[in-house]
């Protein structure tokens, strides 16, 4: 039997759910968890029941990797997040879905979010027509996003734009595929993020 090497469909096997970590793929039915949707490893199938501290912990590893981000830095939108008025968790999907990384790929230009890092990265988006090569940056409401022109011609964006093209763009984004660029009408409200978390769990797990 060929042995299963591919590491970010384990996450999502874990999970139970589809994080969307591998671009196009994720969007056929060669998509692990519509395939097998069990955990990985020998013992998979058989789901254990978790404690009130694993529910937590699971629901915060699981947005942390939906998302590509590392304990350090989400331990910082926590406290971003925590810092402001509203409620916390809101605010912290919020923060996650402003990253620039995570717009690039909402609007298109990138088939995953580690894709569309590597594509800022690499400098090819500006933001309100400065190079920014951060994949963390934060966007604001007005902001406007765009392939560089000299990148306009990459062939992996030309393929993002044609195979992404019929992808829903959340309503908070507006965008423009004639000037490969796209607006931030608003922030991301609660209503918009379609990630499948409870994050309150993770408030309670980080409040502890
Ligand atoms: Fe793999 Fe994407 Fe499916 Fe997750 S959603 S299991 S990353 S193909």
């Amino acid at each position: 039997m060929a042995r299963y090497k591919d590491e970010q469909c384990r996450i999502c096997r874990r999970e139970g759910q589809k994080l969307f970590l591998k671009g196009s793929r994720c969007y056929t039915d060669k998509c692990s968890i519509t395939r097998r949707n069990y955990a990985p490893g020998q013992n998979g199938q058989k789901r254990k029941k978790l404690s009130e501290y694993g529910t937590q912990l699971r629901e915060k590893q699981k947005t942390k990797s939906f998302y590509g981000v590392g304990e350090k830095q989400f331990r910082k939108y926590f406290e971003m997040a925590s810092s402001k008025k509203g409620i916390t968790g809101d605010i912290l999907l919020q923060i996650l879905e402003s990253r620039l990384d995570n717009v690039v790929y909402r609007l298109g230009y990138g088939s995953s979010r580690a894709q569309a890092r590597m594509l800022i990265t690499h400098g090819h988006f500006e933001v309100n027509g400065q190079k920014v090569d951060i994949p963390s940056y934060l966007v604001k409401a007005g902001d406007i996003v765009k392939v560089r022109e000299i990148r306009k011609d990459s062939k992996i964006i030309k393929e993002n734009v044609e195979v992404n093209s019929s992808r829903p763009v959340p309503e908070w984004l507006e965008k423009d595929e004639k000037t490969l660029s796209g607006k931030v009408v608003r922030l991301a409200s609660r209503e918009d993020v379609d990630i499948p978390v409870e994050e309150h769990l993770i408030v309670e797990l980080y409040s502890k």
